[in-house]
């Protein structure tokens, strides 16, 4: 059946199964949640669904219709290759498409050209017309507004699914006209689950699942090779440093770092996330000083993001500061070389 393939969201699988098969599917769906939990995925199954030609509500998979809903051009624009199944994205149609270069978000003209241009009429195969939103937080305000009017009474046939990871971001007006289907983090298990699928190795799983905030995408970039041991080659420096707590660790830390703000940023975020897995597992003693020493590093992110401070400053200060607040000897644990298995 069409979602089988979406693990670990229940409600938002039920909600989608059911609208389905009571022939009620809604014209407007805000699809919120983290980014590389099943949205994507959802979206994509329910649209094949709609413009599938085969009897029954769900997707039969093997049409021509079915086939195409889920294959996307590999010449741009990278866009599904069945006409009615209708990608919005920021930049994703060239210039000559929609008539200007797209930085700042989805373009109104993008509404115009690809949206508005095509609403009025029936769709191309016929049976119905998906727009997909990958993220609907990047709609202008003018695009947001263009939009309304056909969000809000479409013709019968046409579907509009808004995927966000942000919804503040999205205008009211934007929200109230479409229905809310949640999507959760996933759980360790799920997770896990899908990186054995990809074949991502059982040592790296157990190291990355934690850090990933239920979020599939987040876990196959932490468990890229080069980005893996870049990651355990950092926080063991962390650990030494902070384990020290003196002066002379702590600039040694901050030498040997990257001098980017983006990089030391990206580490900052690990170290943050490694903490958190780390507390979560802790006795009571330790999971307050781990949950402390997070609280620390979110901050020192903040002074790389916002005031500018330098990498090596940061790390520094960070080092000592983490001493300080007792995480010193839960780090040097978790960083200590494993002692393999039985
Ligand atoms: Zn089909």
């Amino acid at each position: 059946m069409s979602f089988d393939a979406l693990l670990g969201q229940a409600a938002a699988r039920d909600t989608l199964v059911r609208a389905l098969e009571s022939g009620r599917v809604h014209h407007a769906y805000r699809f919120e949640g983290p980014g590389g939990v099943g949205k994507e995925l959802a979206a994509f199954r329910l649209a094949q669904a709609l413009v599938c030609t085969e009897p029954g509500p769900f997707a039969c998979g093997a049409c021509s219709a079915c086939r195409r809903a889920l294959t996307i051009s590999d010449r741009a624009p990278h866009v599904p290759l069945h006409p009615d199944v209708i990608l919005i994205e920021q930049g994703i149609y060239p210039e000559n498409v929609i008539g200007r270069d797209e930085r700042q978000g989805v373009s109104v003209e993008q509404i115009r050209r690809i949206v508005l241009a095509q609403v009025g009429f029936t769709p191309a195969e016929g049976k119905a017309r998906v727009f997909i939103f990958r993220r609907a937080d990047e709609l202008t305000p003018q695009a947001a507004n263009a939009l309304l009017k056909t969000l809000e009474e479409p013709r019968p046939a046409t579907h509009f699914i808004l995927m966000t990871a942000r919804p503040e971001k999205l205008l009211p007006t934007i929200r109230s006209r479409s229905m809310l289907v949640r999507f959760g983090a996933l759980s360790d298990q799920v997770l896990s689950r899908l990186l054995r699928e990809k074949a991502v190795a059982e040592a790296l799983i157990a190291d990355v699942v934690p850090l990933a905030e239920g979020s599939v995408d987040k876990a196959l970039e932490l468990a890229e090779p080069e980005r893996a041991e870049s990651r355990a080659a950092f926080l063991r420096a962390v650990a030494q440093a902070v384990h020290a707590g003196t002066a002379g660790a702590a600039v040694k830390l901050a030498e040997g770092a990257d001098s980017d703000r983006r990089a030391t940023r990206d580490r900052l975020f690990d170290l943050a996330s490694h903490l958190s897995a780390l507390a979560r597992k802790a006795d009571p003693d330790d999971a307050l000083a781990l949950a402390r020493g997070y609280e620390t590093v979110m901050a020192a992110t903040e002074n790389i993001e916002m005031a500018n401070a330098s990498p090596a400053h940061v790390l520094t200060d960070l080092a000592l500061s983490l001493h300080r607040v007792g995480a010193g000897e839960a780090l040097a644990q978790a960083s200590a070389p494993r002692t393999p298995s039985a």
